[in-house]
């Protein structure tokens, strides 16, 4: 943490309220297969009125729940669902949440203008982040069936995930119908709300559309979309962002950048570690050809960034270093912005959480990940907000015991990570013991 974020938080945000974060006004995630949004990554999704959309597309944004936690970050209260942000300022009065990297996208006149406008005002968004379906070749430990297709398929034929206790039960046991209430090509009002907003609004007003997943590349809507800014060059100043696994031949991804060729396109995709590590943690995975794809886009030049978004588990701690030594060569090769990075703490479900492994293996990790910090600090290619991610996870493992304040004691975390394994070594034909030989005592003895 820089005192540079410290004073954003002093200065703009606190002035404001205690509690006050831009996103809630100006970012969404809405998922248009299941109906739901959130206003960042953090607080759970809730459900958008399907029949309200078909009159006010604004809707698909502006929920009531929304409307409430503006009333109350306006008055300094903290809404439940934005827990993440709090715990991390809990643990130290100066520390710095995802509120202010979130808030600090804006213009500060933008944040004064919300902080004033009354909560039940409909707000243009300026970035937001859709899912059109759920459709993905990968089926990631940490994903679960309401966000790939490939994890439905494991649970239709291997059926629910047994012996499971605490807070992610559920993500494994059933299929997730309800993330997937329509197919492509089949009437979904959620959809047509965003082509309506899209062609009467947000093609003028968003500052960002990030198109996620299942794995987006893969989803017809995708492509209407990438064919809009095909057809209608200079029409929208709008960047766009695809969230890839980039888990397919480049031809598809080189499509996707060349249509886009009139507007500024960032590409970010997901990983946390190297080789085995990385394909048994996201399983589908192909790191050679992962890695393949993106060297190819940066050698292409054509896309404005690429970003990589770390989700820090449990598994990936023992090669979370050489893996982030990776992305420092390429920046060497490439530029600062060749891979950027970021370090997402995971916390659902619980027992996947980097914070299950007994405290000598995770002061373990603590020290690797602090003697790379102390050999990459002051690299100039290293971004302020990479090297505070860094810090934030080494403080993370030293401080928080928990994963969340909801999440179950230490016996069912224990117990859910060997029962969810071993069934998940089983379907997926691998082996835990051999790819992790770093945990293989610690995991035989649970
Ligand atoms: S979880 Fe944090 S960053 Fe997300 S909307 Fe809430 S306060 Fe903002």
């Amino acid at each position: 943490m820089t005192m540079h974020d410290l004073e954003y938080r002093q200065q703009v945000l606190d002035p404001i309220s205690a509690s006050f974060c831009g996103a809630k006004w100006y970012n969404a995630t809405v998922w248009l297969g299941s109906g739901m949004t959130t206003s960042c990554h953090h607080p759970p999704a809730h459900l958008i009125d399907i029949d309200a959309v078909k009159s006010n597309p604004r809707l698909l944004h502006n929920t009531l729940e929304k409307k409430q936690d503006r009333a109350d970050m306006q008055a300094g209260r903290r809404p439940a669902g934005c827990e993440y942000c709090w715990r991390i300022e809990d643990m130290d009065r100066d520390a710095v949440s995802d509120r202010i990297y979130k808030s600090k996208i804006y213009e500060i006149h933008h944040l004064h203008e919300a902080a004033i406008t009354p909560p039940d005002q409909d707000i243009n968004l300026r970035t937001l982040e859709i899912s059109f379906d759920r459709t993905c070749q990968f089926a990631c430990s940490y994903c679960n069936p309401a966000f790939s297709s490939t994890w439905v398929k494991d649970i239709r034929n291997h059926g629910p995930y047994r012996g499971l206790v605490s807070d992610g039960r559920n993500h494994f046991t059933h299929e997730h119908d309800h993330a997937q209430l329509f197919r492509f090509g089949e009437p979904n009002p959620y959809v047509d709300a965003f082509f309506a907003w899209w062609e009467s609004d947000l093609h003028r007003t968003l500052a960002e559309l990030r198109i996620t997943g299942g794995e987006p590349l893969m989803s017809g809507y995708t492509w209407q979309l990438i064919d809009w800014f095909r057809d209608n060059p200079g029409r929208s100043q709008t960047r766009l962002a695809i969230n890839s696994n980039l888990g397919m031949e480049f031809d598809v991804i080189k499509r996707a950048i060349d249509s886009c060729g009139g507007i500024e396109l960032d590409i970010y995709t997901s990983n946390e570690s190297i080789g085995p590590h990385a394909e048994y943690i996201r399983d589908g995975l192909d790191y050679g050809q992962w890695s393949m794809n993106m060297e190819r886009i940066m050698q292409g030049g054509q896309v404005r960034a690429l970003h990589v978004m770390c989700t820090i588990n449990a598994l990936c701690l023992e090669s979370l270093p050489e893996f982030l030594t990776y992305l420092m060569l390429w920046k060497q090769q490439f530029g600062a912005n060749f891979p950027n990075f970021t370090l997402n703490i995971l916390r659902f479900p619980s027992f996947q959480s980097p914070l299950v492994l007994p405290a000598e293996i995770r002061d373990h990790y603590r020290g690797r990940l602090q003697s790379w910090l102390d050999r990459f600090n002051n690299n100039i290619m290293l971004h302020a907000h990479e090297r505070h991610h860094v810090q934030r996870l080494i403080d993370y493992l030293d401080v928080v015991k928990t994963p969340h304040s909801g999440s179950f004691d230490m016996p069912n975390l224990h117990n859910d990570f060997k029962q969810f394994y071993q069934q998940y070594d089983r379907r997926r034909c691998r082996d835990f013991g051999s790819t992790f030989p770093g945990l293989k005592d610690w995991y035989n003895k649970i």
